[in-house]
């Protein structure tokens, strides 16, 4: 589903210049979870966001569902990104004038098959607080929240940098909790970028960025994976 060939990337020149990936390669099946860690700095969030069409590639390919994102045009790449792809951040940027519902709402007109509402609010435990503004729910609703407003379009790739980061212990292990869910129920592929140890253990795939390279790729034996299907 995702096939990432010899992807490099820079910024700045001449004694400035910073090389930040210098020949990633990385294969997942659909429906894989992984998580990808690596020290601050290493370049998880430019790789995430050049998965996410966000961020320009300097060389190398970046395949998904067949499509090599790496050299579409800016108009075919915004056709991409509404259609297959959902980003959660770490900071939940919700619409604060809009209710819990509304800004979910707001992202499922982007799609043409978006996920009836009701279970998906019921799925991610917001049913009750649909009518809420963020400020008048706590941290880790928000982040349910902001995760919805990703899977409301049925994304096929979910990525997420530090989902986690402004959250504790207990409510990182139900975020991730709630993406396996959402990947047993939809299929989603999920990348996760994370400090978190809670989560490192919780996946079956770990990849782990470091100088440039994917410095490891593995797989966790205790963990089962996550749904592959063949569609
Ligand atoms: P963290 O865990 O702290 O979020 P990260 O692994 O996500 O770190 P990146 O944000 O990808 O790291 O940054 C990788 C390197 O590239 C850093 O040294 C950063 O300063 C640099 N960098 C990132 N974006 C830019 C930019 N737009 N212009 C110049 N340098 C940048
Ligand atoms: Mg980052």
């Amino acid at each position: 589903y995702l096939d990432i060939r010899n992807l490099k990337k820079h910024y700045g020149e001449g004694e400035a210049l910073l090389q930040v990936l210098r020949g990633i390669d990385v294969q997942l099946e659909r429906g894989e979870i992984c998580v990808l860690l690596g020290p601050s700095g290493s370049g998880k969030s430019t790789f995430l966001n050049m998965v996410g069409g966000l961020e320009p590639a300097d060389s190398g390919s970046i395949v998904v569902n067949g499509t090599n994102i790496a050299t579409l045009p800016d108009k075919k790449l915004v056709e991409y990104r509404r259609k297959e792809l959902g980003f959660v951040f770490q900071f939940y940027n919700l619409v604060p004038d809009l209710t819990v519902q509304e800004n979910i709402e707001v992202c499922a007109y982007l799609s043409k098959n978006p996920l009836p509402m009701k279970p998906l609010l019921e799925s991610l435990g917001l049913y009750e607080h649909r009518h809420k503004f963020p400020h008048q729910i706590s941290g880790g609703q928000q982040q349910r929240c902001a995760i919805g407003r990703a899977l409301v379009k049925n994304p096929g790739l979910l990525l997420c940098d530090e989902p986690t980061g402004a959250l504790d212990y207990k409510t990182s292990k139900e975020i991730l909790q709630l993406m396996e869910e959402v990947n047993q129920q939809y299929g989603c592929t999920i990348v996760i970028v994370t400090h978190n140890d809670a989560i490192r253990h919780m996946a079956h795939r770990v990849l782990r960025l470091r100088d440039g390279v994917m410095a490891e790729d593995s797989v966790n034996e205790h963990v089962l994976p996550a749904m592959q299907l063949e569609w």
